[in-house]
């Protein structure tokens, strides 16, 4: 045996984003000594969870339960907000609709109606929300109208988010080890030993009767992506945490755990084209207000099929089919003020002009008489007769073309125009491990796999080819307090179990 360094905890977690730190917070509370692996340095923690505004979705039945999750919303505040009410049932509808009704049921229904109550277990744990009034309302009449199902962001966005749970473990004990990347689980016929690791270099181990893998996806990890999300993945651009390459799913999956969900799906949105992965401000979700275009000039998706927030992550993978995996989305006049801010950053391939046959020559590959006649297509299929508002799903449509325009189209028609060249970019994968509504993982033969539990992004099953905005953190906080409560309480019966087999023994 070597004279490998050995760490003794109860409870092990791998990963630190918002799933592993929910989880250990969890854990800790219930009575358990706790040690959370992760990969990055401290300077780097926090996983896709510190990528994201902190946007969270979550059942609420109006402004009383609001002010539960954020005590500090003044009447002023209450007063010039519109954000009525979203219910567990209507959270569970949109897991249904976008998942084309694959999510599933018992996962869903554990998300959806244990939202509201992790939201105050987050609350009670000094994590801070505030209303997105910018990118989840407009202003109409001095009222700001909330939509889409997603009201609130952590304060601080996603750093703000990670510093607080952070900050919170440490108050409550729990031991992060940063550079540490898990390799392999201790596993035997009772269950889970522990975990191997490299630490700073060298091969540690951590010695535990329970393990939380909440380690994220495999988005960052070409050749899985390619091997599972299918060909040209490999090209797409990859957004969020460089250190989510798969191994926590990798080592459930040697020791016989369960592969669930929609392993060739993934979140993925458009964004420039030309930003180097892992970049901020990658994604350009304006799209419902203009069209997007290809290189044959054609527009391929309906804009206006849903609010974004129900549509962003299954249009990247749409780009990525197009003929060299780019489009370019064009706006006039009439909607420039909608942009959102990522569009006004520096580091944006934005094209300008006065007139739309000055904006075909300077659209980058794409065949500019071919645009120009869909444009004119385009212009003369819209229902202008029904009047555009944002707020709503408005209905004003295009008749009659191949590729509809649902809602909120507006002729472009109106210099200067502005076009931004986007791509795929991945954002997280949908495939995972296989988990009981106890966050345990199951085996092949779907039994628990004992002291082995997962949260966030690796779990499978809930998200199907489609995804609804804030629906990522919400499930890691769920099934991460879940996971946490569980790990103790298998720690505490397999501690009282020893315990009885030495006193009968004695
Ligand atoms: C740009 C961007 C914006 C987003 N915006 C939102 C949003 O506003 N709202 C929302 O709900 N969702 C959003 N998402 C999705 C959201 O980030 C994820 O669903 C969620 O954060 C996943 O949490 P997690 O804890 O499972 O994984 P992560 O937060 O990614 O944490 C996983 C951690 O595991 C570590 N790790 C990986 N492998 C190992 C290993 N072998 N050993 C040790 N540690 C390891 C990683 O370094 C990482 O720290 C966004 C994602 C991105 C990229």
């Amino acid at each position: 045996m070597s004279d490998r360094f050995v760490y003794e905890t109860d409870v092990v977690i791998v990963g630190a984003g918002n799933a592993a730190m929910c989880a250990a917070i969890s854990a800790q509370e219930n009575g358990t000594k706790v040690m959370v692996l992760e990969k990055a340095p401290e300077t780097e923690k926090g996983g896709n969870t510190t990528f994201t505004h902190g946007s969270i979705r979550f059942a609420y039945n109006g402004v009383e339960d609001l002010k539960q999750i954020m005590p500090d919303l003044t009447t002023e505040e209450i007063d010039s907000a519109d954000f009525g009410t979203y219910t567990e049932e209507e959270f569970f509808d949109d897991m249904c609709r976008v998942t084309n009704y694959r999510t599933d049921p018992e996962l869903a229904s554990l998300l959806t109606n244990k939202s509201f109550e992790t939201m105050q277990w987050l609350q009670s744990h000094k994590v801070r929300f505030i209303p997105i009034y910018g990118r989840q309302a407009f202003k109409i009449n001095g009222v700001f109208k909330f939509w889409g199902g997603m009201i609130v962001e952590t304060v601080g966005g996603g750093p703000g988010l990670v510093d607080s749970l952070h900050e919170e473990a440490k108050r409550l004990g729990v031991k992060v080890l940063f550079n540490a990347i898990a390799t392999d689980l201790i596993h035997d016929d009772e269950g889970m030993q522990g975990v191997i690791f490299k630490h700073e270099g060298k091969t540690t181990e951590v010695r535990a009767k329970s393990v939380i893998l909440a380690s994220g996806g495999f988005h960052a990890n070409q050749e899985m992506r390619t091997r599972y999300l299918g060909t040209k993945w490999d090209l797409a651009h990859a957004r969020g945490s460089r250190y989510n390459t798969g191994e926590g799913i990798q080592m459930a999956l040697n020791i016989g755990a369960m592969p669930f969900g929609n392993w060739s799906g993934a979140h993925a949105v458009g964004g420039d084209r030309y930003l180097p992965d892992f970049s901020e401000g990658f994604q350009k979700l304006s799209y419902p207000f203009g069209i997007m275009v290809n290189a044959e000039g054609k527009r391929f998706v309906d804009e206006g099929a849903d609010f974004r927030n129900y549509t962003y992550a299954k249009y990247g993978k749409l780009i990525l089919e197009q003929p060299d995996q780019f489009a370019w989305q064009i706006f006039d006049q009439k909607v420039s003020h909608l942009l959102r801010e990522e569009y006004k950053f520096r580091q944006v391939t934005k094209v300008k002009a006065n007139t739309l046959e000055e904006l075909a020559e300077k659209l980058d590959g794409v065949d500019a008489d071919a645009f120009l006649q869909e444009i004119k297509a385009y212009n003369a299929a819209i229902r202008s007769d029904i009047p555009f508002n944002p707020n709503i799903k408005d209905g004003r449509c295009t008749e009659g073309l191949s590729v509809r325009k649902s809602n909120w189209a507006n002729t472009i028609d109106e210099g200067p125009f502005e076009a931004y060249a986007v791509t795929c970019g991945i954002t997280f994968t949908f495939g995972g491990l296989r988990i009981n509504n106890q966050s345990e993982v199951q085996d092949l033969m779907l039994q628990s796999i004992p002291g082995l539990y997962a949260a966030g992004e690796l779990v499978g099953g809930l998200f199907y080819f489609n995804y609804p905005g804030g629906a990522g953190l919400m499930a890691g906080s769920v099934f991460g307090k879940i996971a946490g409560e569980n790990a103790a309480h298998f720690v505490k019966s397999q501690d009282e179990q020893s315990l009885r087999s030495s006193l009968s023994e004695n």
